[in-house]
């Protein structure tokens, strides 16, 4: 049924089927980005709800881990119908908290639904074995069954689909999951809490916790009944919830930051790379973790390239998420903008040329130019760091060696991407890269039916694909022994 968005937006927290507030009284403002003025609050819970949801969370895990995978499939189909029902709606309600254009954040619930959907199909294919035995008196089987309850931490810049790829394979798998949302961008993670409510999930299979990140942390890493957590943020706090995690032995999930290489080499189609290039990098104002940091372009094309990088970004349409026409919104706040700002100036005391942008939008605000730097060098700053802005440094190089050298040359391995029309690059190419995803000769590679995730310090695990539930089940070893000869 079509709702509207304030139907969707809920000042209040999910715990056990109930809307309440935190004990305290105690709420955060939600601010939208592209005005500054204050959308709503929250509640900012601690400890002592945090634990009320888990408890509710492993009550409700008892009956429902007895579903059957057709009951549960049955009622995720029904939530993928409910979202795509109120795209509109949650998407205006994505837009007026993150920023990002209407047309995206519409994108972004899209892909929420196609996740649930993807969920509710393969609920019904967590298949065990029964494997050939070395005794002729016993019986070998392998059952999956849902790990318990799970707790997940969503980052901001997809407040939507980052937890889809979460509350869905949980559901599927049997688990029911304490959800916590970014502070910045709560109410899409409470839609959530909406949705699975009144599509009918038992009271207490999911919970939606907003409020103070330490202590709700704290407990859904400390607490033994929290069996997994599943995590989508920085590198920096992702590393420190695994170590909270170690005193349980939790199952972790980690989808962590990102320094994405995007390699154009001298035979590549220049127009194609350009419009790749536009997507990967201008995405959510630059805002993702696949998003391009470096881009490498070899000589012979690097003039050219840098060229039509330049022309293109300049065309972009910047204005508030929800104008017509808008193709980037804002940056989430003043410290990103600051961020990307002392990034420009650190390339530009080392050489760099702006060629276009390099300075806030004439909107004010959070907005900020789409930024094309050329002679980018490995000693400048956004070589190693993550920019989630719009700005795009274009570094030469000359060999395929040095291209692969200098891409691998950091900590992270999430997303990559490379320009080519030869056969035998394309297949050392992705072999070489040592990152989690390769695109070849695209920009936009993320899909529900593929494996989301990355290596190195980027994380571990996978979202979506059909790997996507095993995180969510645990295998069991049965022996059937004394079966007679
Ligand atoms: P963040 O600062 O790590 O925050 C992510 C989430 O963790 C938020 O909900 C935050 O809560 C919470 N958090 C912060 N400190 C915590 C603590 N001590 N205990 C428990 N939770 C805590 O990251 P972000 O700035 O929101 O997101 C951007 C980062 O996410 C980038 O590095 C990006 O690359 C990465 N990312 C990765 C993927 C991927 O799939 N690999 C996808 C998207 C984004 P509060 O909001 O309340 O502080």
């Amino acid at each position: 049924m079509l709702q509207k968005t304030s139907h969707f937006m809920r000042q209040a927290n999910l715990i056990n089927g109930e809307w309440v507030q935190a004990d305290s009284g105690a709420t955060i403002d939600v601010t939208n980005p592209a005005t500054g003025l204050k959308l709503g609050t929250v509640p900012k819970s601690g400890k002592a709800e945090t634990r009320r949801a888990i408890e509710a969370a492993e009550s409700a895990f008892q009956t429902w881990r007895k579903t059957s995978a057709l009951e549960r499939s049955n009622l995720l189909r029904k939530l993928h119908q409910a979202i795509m029902d109120n795209q509109q709606p949650l998407a205006e309600l994505l837009t007026s908290e993150q920023g990002k254009s209407l047309t995206e954040a519409k994108g972004e619930v899209a892909i929420s639904a196609a996740y649930v959907l993807w969920f509710a199909e393969e609920a019904r294919r967590t298949y065990g074995d029964v494997v050939p035995s070395p005794w002729r008196d016993r019986r070998i089987l392998v059952t999956k069954e849902p790990t318990g309850v799970v707790a997940a931490i969503a980052p901001w810049n997809f407040p939507s689909s980052m937890l889809s790829r979460k509350i869905a394979p949980a559901l599927a798998a049997g688990c029911t999951a304490v959800v916590k949302p970014a502070s910045q961008t709560p109410y899409s993670g409470l839609a959530w809490g909406v949705l699975c409510d009144e599509v009918g999930f038992p009271k207490g299979t999911v919970n939606v916790i907003t409020g103070s990140a330490g202590e709700i942390g704290d407990e859904l890493c400390g607490n033994p009944l929290v069996k997994k957590l599943t995590f989508t943020g920085s590198t920096e706090v992702g590393k420190m919830l695994m170590a909270k995690c170690a005193a349980t032995v939790k199952k972790v999930s980690m989808e962590l930051g990102g320094n994405a290489p995007f390699i154009v080499f001298d035979d590549a189609d220049i127009d194609r790379a350009v419009e790749g290039a536009m997507v990967a990098k201008y995405r959510n104002s630059g805002q993702t973790c696949v998003c391009t940091n470096r881009f490498f372009v070899q000589e012979g094309v690097y003039d050219t390239f840098v060229e039509k990088l330049a022309a293109a970004s300049d065309k972009l349409k910047v204005g508030p998420g929800l104008e017509e026409g808008t193709q980037q919104g804002p940056l989430i706040d003043e410290k990103a903008v600051e961020k990307v700002e002392e990034l420009i100036a650190d390339a530009t005391s080392k050489g760099g040329k702006v060629v276009t942008g390099g300075k806030r939008h004439k909107l004010g605000g959070s907005f900020f130019e789409p930024t094309v730097i050329a002679g980018a060098r490995p000693e400048m700053k956004f070589m190693k760091e993550e920019i989630f802005g719009p700005v795009a440094p274009v570094f030469p190089f000359k060999t395929e060696e040095e291209a692969v050298a200098l891409a691998n040359d950091t900590e992270f391995g999430l997303a990559s991407y490379f320009y080519t029309r030869d056969l035998g690059r394309t297949v050392r190419m992705m072999e070489a890269l040592k990152y989690g995803m390769v695109g070849v000769n695209e920009g936009l590679i993320t899909t529900v039916e593929a494996p989301f995730g990355g290596v190195k310090e980027s994380g571990v695990g996978r979202e979506g694909g059909h790997q996507g539930i095993e995180d969510y089940l645990d295998t069991k070893y049965v022996c059937i022994g004394g079966l007679g000869a």
